[in-house]
């Protein structure tokens, strides 16, 4: 019996090891180890323990700096200080980075701003702003976010309008939605019925950041995966099984193709305003519907944050992708200040150079985050060394059009 037949008999194959359920198997497998003679077989191991190391020889480019000045159109360096079954309840932030601290990773890395999405509102988004968009004046630019702490309030439609105005006279310079939208608020903000990304109480709110040029960058629904049960036929079920509030499957939650047709309406509904769709148009596993939702809403763009895991894994298609809408496509990354949690998302120097030799090498089969297990899923990417003029629109110019920044 070779190694694979003797693990298969035993049960305890890789991808088995972890499920719920099998515990009792490793031990048997375990204890069976344990008592082969010493060499003859390999010990057995859960998945979590399993760190292969690839053997591929191929070329390694390290790219230190990205090749243009950049913005980072997708950070977080604040966050709101109370948030309760994941809507903020508060405008007071807590920040994640000096900007001291931030502007030396920017000066070795090549970023010329940073996009702070989560600005917050009323006192915390004049904070944020005074912090780093005014201590760094064309560094950092943020965004601010709606009050859902007055959603109850009658009159909450005009409220949440004119509250976009003030942060506009504040110094926001576009408005950030979080998936808190579609699949965190509700009726009675953190209890009742689940609220629609088109329910039209918004739409004044969509419709102000239209006659102002703020740019609406949404991040609604998650991967795929996350909407499908956690189980081993899921490809992101470690990534769940660490984080298992990210599973959205089942309970009263829309699934993802609810959450995509629902923001469709609200997009089509408002033709003036500018909508960045985050995580490549929130279905990065489908560039053809992503695809077609950029054909069909002249008024939407894309940011590739937090995605290159799934653009790197089909490098042919990310390709034709990127030639097709390099100019409605924006460099960003999801980076957040001591993140250490999310590999996918740290702010270091490491993250951005995997981005830059995705974007610039054509590199083979590497890691799409700073990581010894690919936190996303078990898989790596390749590069698709895109030409100069395409990587100045993705890097700067894209970005620098959407924030009104003159270049
Ligand atoms: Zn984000």
């Amino acid at each position: 019996m070779d190694r694979r037949e003797w693990l298969h008999g035993m049960g305890i194959m890789a991808g088995a090891a972890a499920l719920p359920g099998t515990a009792a198997a490793v031990t048997a497998a375990r204890t069976a180890a344990a008592a082969a003679p010493e060499g003859t077989r390999p010990a057995a191991i859960t998945l979590p323990e399993y760190e292969p190391k690839s053997m591929l020889q191929v070329h390694e480019t390290q790219v230190d700096r990205a090749r243009f000045p950049l913005i980072d159109i997708h950070t977080h360096i604040s966050v709101a200080a109370k948030a309760e079954n994941g809507v903020e309840l508060v405008p007071e932030r807590k920040y994640l980075g000096t900007p001291q601290e931030l502007m030396a990773v920017m000066e070795r890395k090549n970023i010329r701003a940073m996009v702070n999405l989560t600005g917050g509102y009323e006192k915390g988004l004049l904070d944020t702003v005074t912090k780093y968009d005014g201590a760094f004046p064309g560094r950092f630019y943020t965004f601010t976010e709606p009050s859902y702490s007055r959603f109850q309030e009658p009159n909450y439609p005009s409220l949440q309008a004119q509250a976009i105005e003030q942060a506009h006279r504040d110094g926001a310079r576009g408005l950030k939605i979080l998936k808190t939208l579609g699949l965190y608020l509700r009726e009675n903000i953190t209890s009742g019925t689940l609220v629609k990304i088109d329910d039209p109480r918004f739409d004044p709110m969509w419709d102000t950041c239209g006659q102002l040029g703020m740019p609406v960058a949404i991040h609604i629904s998650d991967p795929a995966a996350f909407f499908t049960p956690t189980d081993r036929f899921n490809e992101r079920y470690e990534e769940l099984n660490n984080h298992p509030d990210w599973s959205f499957y089942g309970h009263d939650f829309p699934n993802n193709a609810e959450l995509i047709a629902a923001r469709n309406r609200m997009i089509g509904r408002h033709p003036r305003t500018h909508f960045i769709v985050l995580h490549v148009g929130n279905f990065s596993e489908n560039l053809q519907n992503v695809a077609e939702n950029l054909d069909r809403f002249p008024n939407m763009t894309v940011d590739i944050a937090a995605r290159i895991g799934e653009l790197g894994r089909q490098p042919r298609t990310s390709r034709k992708f990127f030639e097709k809408y390099q100019d409605r496509i924006l460099f960003g990354t999801d980076a957040t200040p001591h993140g250490d949690e999310f590999p996918q998302q740290v702010f270091n120097d490491k993250l951005y150079e995997i981005y830059y030799r995705f974007l610039e090498t054509d590199d083979e089969y590497f890691d799409y985050a700073p990581a010894k297990v690919p936190p996303q899923g078990r898989w790596r990417i390749y590069g698709i060394q895109l030409p100069e003029t395409i990587l100045r629109k993705v890097y700067y110019e894209n970005a620098a059009r959407e924030l009104k920044i003159t270049v």
